[in-house]
């Protein structure tokens, strides 16, 4: 017999994709919070985040009539026609991450825009309990509160690895997304300790000292800036000297258009810029930005949307590798070149 599935488990099924781990929530949410317009983000943690999750902004926030709707599957304030979806500005749009969370845990959702009197909140476990909001005290700005992951999925909980494991996931999260608005402040916590306390950046000494919290003080010593513009797409960022080759692929982060992406083709650009001046059992380490038109980019590849394909791979390809081979090159004769930005 065909049947259609409940809601619930239709989310639980798209939790499998988008919320794998408590990292993937708080990579969710933050980004929720960065389309609000957010400004000062918190993130706090117990327990690696099995215990809890919560991220608080000072962002838009949501309107009581539409809280129960952010919880509600395929409902967006993001997008809203196929043109939309064919030049995303922002990180969301699929409407997936709420609904998917709350199917897998315990969650709270508190918001006050600017114009309410007071803050309201919704929340349920696995499912909204109540569509009615209840008033609640929350400053201008939203706080989602997700406890105990997966309590209702025992096969997936026991999927989480050590608390040390998964924090370190989150704290690989929040940098990551870090680098990725430096004008925007972030503080994380475990256990409530401060682990993470990146001030908003101003200039370029603030973005530097932001890229030395999270890359450390030897990138930023041994790497150059890099900014290059051509055929209506700009490639800025940092690039490790060649001397600081690593023996782990692990300091190699790409944006485009503000998104954290993994994507074959732009590591393979990479590699073989450093192809000439860097052993092939080393791998390089690189924080770049690159900025194109959004209409010849799809984010709409993967619901985790860290895949993207462009339009013209051939160009995007050609000015990363261009780009990124004549700074290594510039650098070679002179070793010793000052860092600048
Ligand atoms: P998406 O981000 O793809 O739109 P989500 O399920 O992540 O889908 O969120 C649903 C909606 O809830 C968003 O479109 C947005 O309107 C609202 N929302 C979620 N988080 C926040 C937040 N921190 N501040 C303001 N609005 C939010
Ligand atoms: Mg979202």
């Amino acid at each position: 017999m065909i049947r259609i599935l409940p809601d619930t488990l239709v989310n639980q099924i798209a939790a499998g994709e988008v919320v794998e781990r408590p990292a993937a929530v708080v990579k969710e949410l933050v980004e929720n919070s960065l389309d609000a317009g957010a400004r000062a983000i918190e993130i706090e943690i117990e327990q690696g985040g099995a215990a809890l999750i919560r991220i608080r902004d000072d962002g838009r926030g949501i309107a009581a009539d539409q809280l129960a709707l952010a919880l509600t599957r395929h409902a967006t304030s993001k997008i809203g026609s196929f043109d939309d979806l064919e030049r995303v500005a922002t990180l969301g749009f699929r409407g997936e991450a709420l609904p998917s969370i709350l199917s897998v845990s315990r969650l709270r959702l508190l918001s006050r825009p600017p114009d309410a009197e007071h803050a309201w909140e919704l929340g349920g476990a696995g499912q909204i309990d109540d569509i009615a909001p209840r008033p609640a005290a929350h400053p201008f700005g939203t706080t989602i509160e997700v406890r105990d992951l997966f309590f209702n999925t025992p096969a997936r909980r026991k999927f989480l690895k050590s608390e040390a494991t998964e924090f370190r996931q989150v704290q690989q999260a929040v940098s990551r997304v870090g680098l990725s608005r430096f004008d925007v402040g972030f503080v994380l916590r475990h256990n409530r300790r401060v682990i993470l306390d990146l001030a908003p950046a101003v200039g370029d000494e603030g973005r530097l000292a932001r890229l030395r919290q999270i890359c450390g003080d030897e990138f930023v010593s041994q790497s150059t800036a890099i900014d290059e513009s051509r055929l209506g797409m700009r490639l800025s960022g940092w690039i490790g000297l060649p001397s600081f080759a690593r023996n782990q692929a692990d300091l190699q982060y790409v944006y485009v258009n503000g998104r954290l992406v993994r994507d074959r083709l732009l590591a393979f650009a990479l590699k073989r810029a450093f192809a000439d001046v860097m052993h092939s059992t080393h791998h390089p380490a690189y924080v770049v930005y690159l900025e194109v038109d959004p209409a010849s980019v799809d984010v709409n590849v993967h619901p985790q949307k860290t895949e993207v394909r462009f339009r013209d791979a051939t160009r995007v390809h050609d000015l990363l590798f261009g780009a990124v081979h004549q700074v290594l090159r510039r650098l070679r004769p002179e070793p010793e070149r000052h860092h600048q930005i």
